[in-house]
């Protein structure tokens, strides 16, 4: 509600998440695997030794992320700075999970866009960010066989108006968190329009 306090606690109700459908055990998933990506290798390396659905059997992985968000977000309650790391795959997955709220019949959950947008970003991570060869190969895999692939069409251009409208940017300029590395998030990344076009196609041939 536009308020900003720390929490206290953080409970995680396991024996619930056993009673979720498949695709909302999926959406959350992102967001786990995203944690990884922007701040630890060691259990980014954790994740792929076993498969998303397996994710309810690991109690201590899931506290893990939560500990780490919980640190980042002290860190910065406000979102000046580090918070930012937490926007990995969100510039292009807001944007695509409200164009799909707006033009959809079964609208995408939030995880799926941003699997969608961990996708394209890494992608782009690739080529402006040194993000490795291999790394992004890895990372494209696991998100994709996480989450699966979906059909994305959508009008470029008005996805295009609806990130340069998100309250993440400053000014006209579209602001993206990406990755130098797995655990090494950099905040404040900008690049040209035509990048992000060719993101989203390269996720449309995927
Ligand atoms: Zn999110």
């Amino acid at each position: 509600m536009g308020s900003f306090a720390p929490a206290n606690n953080t409970y995680i109700d396991i024996d619930y998440l056993k009673t979720l459908p498949r695709e909302q055990l999926n959406s959350g998933y992102s967001e786990l695997l995203k944690i990884a990506l922007i701040d630890s290798k060691p259990l980014w390396t954790e994740l792929l030794t076993f498969e998303y659905n397996d994710i309810v059997n690991k109690p201590d992985i899931i506290a893990e992320a939560v500990r780490l968000k919980d640190a980042i977000v002290q860190q910065d309650l406000y979102e000046e700075n580090i918070r930012k790391k937490l926007n990995f795959g969100h510039t292009i997955g807001h944007a695509i999970e409200s164009y799909s709220i707006m033009h959809g019949k079964n609208p995408l959950l939030h995880g799926d866009a941003v699997a969608i947008g961990m996708i394209c970003e890494t992608w782009i991570s690739n080529k402006v960010c040194g993000l490795s060869d291999a790394l992004t190969a890895e990372i494209i895999d696991k998100v994709v066989v996480s989450s699966g692939k979906y059909k994305l069409n959508v009008d470029k251009a008005e996805l295009l108006r609806m990130m340069r409208n998100d309250k993440k940017n400053s000014g006209s300029r579209i602001n993206f968190t990406l990755l130098a590395d797995v655990g090494d998030a950099r905040i404040d990344q900008t690049f040209s329009e035509e990048l992000i076009f060719e993101a989203l196609n390269y996720y449309f041939y995927l």
